[in-house]
């Protein structure tokens, strides 16, 4: 899994870490407590989800002096589809923030959708481990 949408994300400053939510799966909380953070530190719960923590308006994790991501290679499956967003059991192209969105083409959403179903997947199977 990985780089299969091929953007040139850094161009932007990453907008798509700024004010968005950032939905947890289970593997993702295993993945980023194994590179050695608390689930305090990093997420949140609200309702039935664990999300990524904001704080002044981004993630947790974004790098304000870089604008890079801290924890790349153990970064959400959410943030690895992005700009693909799954939402209220559809998936839609974020055209509106992410200004590398009309490069998707046909080929990238298919290699993507192996991720998709694991999203999915792994957000129903909920949190055995983390419950509160
Ligand atoms: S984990 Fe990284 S890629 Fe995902 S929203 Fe946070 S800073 Fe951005």
């Amino acid at each position: 899994m990985d780089e299969y949408l091929k953007l040139d994300c850094f161009n932007c400053r990453v907008r798509c870490c700024l004010e968005q939510r950032v939905i947890l799966s289970e593997r993702d909380i295993d993945l980023l407590i194994e590179a050695g953070y608390k689930l305090e530190y990093f997420a949140v719960k609200k309702g039935r989800y664990y999300y990524l923590r904001e704080y002044g308006g981004r993630c947790i994790f974004y790098d304000v002096d870089t604008g890079l991501c801290r924890i790349y290679k153990y970064r959400p499956l959410v943030c690895r589809l992005y700009p693909l967003v799954y939402q209220d059991g559809n998936v839609i192209l974020d055209v509106e923030n992410c200004p590398e969105a009309s490069k998707i083409d046909e080929e990238m959403m298919w290699n993507a959708v192996p991720d998709l179903i694991e999203l999915v997947y792994r957000l129903k199977m909920g949190y055995r481990k983390y419950r509160v």
